[in-house]
């Protein structure tokens, strides 16, 4: 089967110095083993809470931080590989770049405030010899109207935009180089509730249209269950589930899937789930617990938790879960 992108054992540490006075350096493991692999026109949500690495690895994935170990392949194009020390050139990565983009949470912050929209929409065209002067505004025009926005905006600037507009016009420079893959790092987070599901919607159109393949990143399963084909559940680092959207919503096995499930207010008594309270905080990346990592907040954790590293079991088709008592 022909993947449009694949991940393997990923992985990306950043070395920290563990005391002013001492020489020993650690490292905040914050990818610490993901792998997974995309199929065209899928939707694949990477769920967990926040610090757990998820937007980490969609950076990465993107080559936009230094991979520390693994292998990414888009398309059969190796990007890189660490292990057998293969690393794509920088004119190869420029013109993969065009079919890779990423959406920023922050449409406050992702956006130059001293760049009018025009120019936003138009500074990969050009840097990508795609189109310049007129023809580059035009296809900008288009885009903004793609958007849902009016083209005659092309003239504004980032403050002029509400939240939500400034959104689509993040979404808009993600799309005006055609790209084929696009990681989606929490784009709604920071929107109201009302305007979600709008640029939701928006996303879901352009992904028909434009036959495009997310990867979603988010902390909230609601959006993801509602959005996503497949989810996988990251924790410290690693994935510690994963399947059909529907699947690890009907049938969640690894205890913390359970327990983040258990977070959402439901809205029918039938659906109710037995609550799940995790213990204490989430355990630093730069001392990750040995064994299950997820072992000293789990309700259930037995002695071998925290003496082996759990292998992955495939529950039914396509499920995988790492926990001892599956
Ligand atoms: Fe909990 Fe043990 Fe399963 Fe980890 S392996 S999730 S600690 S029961
Ligand atoms: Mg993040």
């Amino acid at each position: 089967k022909d993947y449009l992108l694949e991940v393997k054992n990923l992985k990306k540490y950043f070395p920290v110095k563990k005391g002013i006075f001492s020489r020993t350096c650690g490292n905040i493991k914050s990818v610490d083993d993901v792998s997974f692999r995309l199929s065209k026109g899928r939707i694949m949500g990477l769920v967990g809470e926040s610090g757990c690495g998820k937007s980490t690895t969609g950076r990465t994935i993107l080559n936009l931080l230094e991979p520390t170990g693994g292998l990414v392949k888009f398309e059969d194009k190796i990007i890189f590989d660490v292990e057998n020390k293969i690393k794509i050139s920088r004119d190869e990565m420029l013109s993969l770049r065009r079919n890779m983009q990423i959406i920023f949470q922050d449409p406050y912050a992702s956006l130059d405030p001293r760049m009018n929209v025009g120019t936003i929409l138009t500074e990969g065209l050009k840097k990508h010899n795609i189109a310049k002067g007129k023809e580059s505004l035009d296809k900008a025009k288009e885009i903004l109207e793609m958007c849902g926005l009016d083209s005659s905006y092309i003239t504004r600037y980032p403050h002029e935009f509400s939240g939500g507009q400034r959104q689509r016009i993040g979404i808009g420079r993600a799309l005006s180089l055609n790209p084929k893959f696009i990681v989606c790092d929490e784009p709604t987070a920071a929107l109201d509730v009302s305007i979600q599901s709008q640029i939701l919607n928006l996303m879901l159109d352009l992904k028909d249209k434009f036959n495009l393949t997310y990867l979603f990143i988010s902390h909230n399963l609601n959006v993801v269950r509602f959005f996503c084909d497949e989810i996988h559940v990251m924790y410290l680092g690693i994935i510690v589930e994963k399947g059909d959207s529907e699947e690890i919503y009907r049938n969640p096995q690894h205890p913390y899937t359970k327990a983040l499930l258990s977070s959402i207010p439901v809205s029918h008594p039938s659906m109710k789930k037995e609550r799940i309270r995790l213990k204490g905080v989430v355990p630093s990346p730069a001392d990750i617990p040995f064994g299950c990592r997820f072992h000293t907040r789990c309700p259930y954790a037995k002695k071998i938790c925290s003496e082996q590293i759990p292998e992955y079991r495939e529950v039914c088709k396509g499920h995988f879960v790492a926990c001892h008592l599956i």
